[in-house]
């Protein structure tokens, strides 16, 4: 039988767990990453919770660290995360591990990559990657984002990066000379490169910035640009204003789309107003 040596995935994977585990070891009143406070627990192992249940007493409790999969599956509302470091964990559940190892299990759960990134980053090791980089190696319907203004990339990431959508830390940017000017963050969790959720919202921009060019109307609004007010003042006046989906960039009332469309059309309203 042939000898396995570990690979270099599972040295980082070794060293990120011992030393993700001496950071919660060396905080009594636990660590925040994410939304999720991590505390020792007495008299061994470690407390995870949803950090606003810090202090809960009624909570449903599992010692088994997979059981981070399904509480990260959903929100509390039942809808899909398909952004697992989207603000939107749902609460009312503690899971107790018994050591660094369940603790990593949980955490890779609740936020893939997360730990060994965390570790990464703080080894200054971690390898990031371009908007542009990333655009050019997109194929098929995502390869129109490598047409997206510079502009566009920096309102894409100011709608869908920010911490009130986004807990992880945005650390790449345009392209190498091109920083980022956004508010990338406060949290403990490194975004490298731009996800897919980004990679999808970026195409539905460019999509905007088409238009904007050709279709502009009398008052020179877009034709989704309509599309979403009348959607907005339609909503408002039914007194239900729900976000669609948080992955539907198709939809009108999209929350990253809305949060585009602050930067790019109140702007141009006011003015015209
Ligand atoms: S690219 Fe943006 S939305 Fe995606 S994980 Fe990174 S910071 Fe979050």
């Amino acid at each position: 039988m042939s000898e396995t040596r570990p690979g270099v995935e599972n040295v980082a994977a070794n060293a990120s767990r011992e030393a993700f585990a001496a950071w919660i070891d060396s905080a009594p009143d636990g660590r925040l990453f994410g939304q999720v406070i991590v505390r020792p627990a007495s008299p061994a192992g470690y407390s995870l919770r949803h950090e606003d249940d810090a202090e809960a007493e009624d909570l449903e409790v599992s010692e088994d660290p997979r059981a981070a999969r399904e509480i990260a599956k959903l929100t509390e509302g039942g809808e899909y995360r398909p952004l697992k470091s989207s603000p939107n964990l749902r609460r009312g559940w503690e899971i107790v591990v018994p050591d660094a190892r369940g603790l990593v299990t949980a955490m890779n759960y609740l936020y893939p990559a997360g730990v060994v990134h965390w570790y990464l980053h703080r080894e200054g090791r971690l390898e990031l990657t371009s908007f542009r980089e990333n655009a050019a190696r997109q194929s098929g319907i995502y390869k129109r984002i490598q047409r997206l203004s510079d502009e566009g990339v920096q309102n894409a990431a100011r709608a869908c990066c920010e911490d009130a959508v986004c807990l992880k830390k945005t650390l790449w940017d345009v392209d190498e000379s091109t920083p980022l000017d956004i508010h990338r963050g406060e949290g403990e969790i490194p975004c490298p490169e731009p996800c897919s959720i980004f990679v999808s919202f970026a195409r539905r921009v460019r999509l905007f910035e088409r238009e904007n060019r050709r279709d502009l109307d009398a008052i020179g609004l877009s034709p989704s640009e309509r599309e979403d007010l009348a959607a907005l003042v339609e909503a408002a006046s039914m007194g239900e204003v729900r976000f669609a989906r948080e992955a539907e960039f198709e939809k009108p009332l999209n929350e990253r789309r809305m949060r585009y469309r602050r930067l790019t059309l109140v702007p141009k309203l006011r003015q015209d107003g």
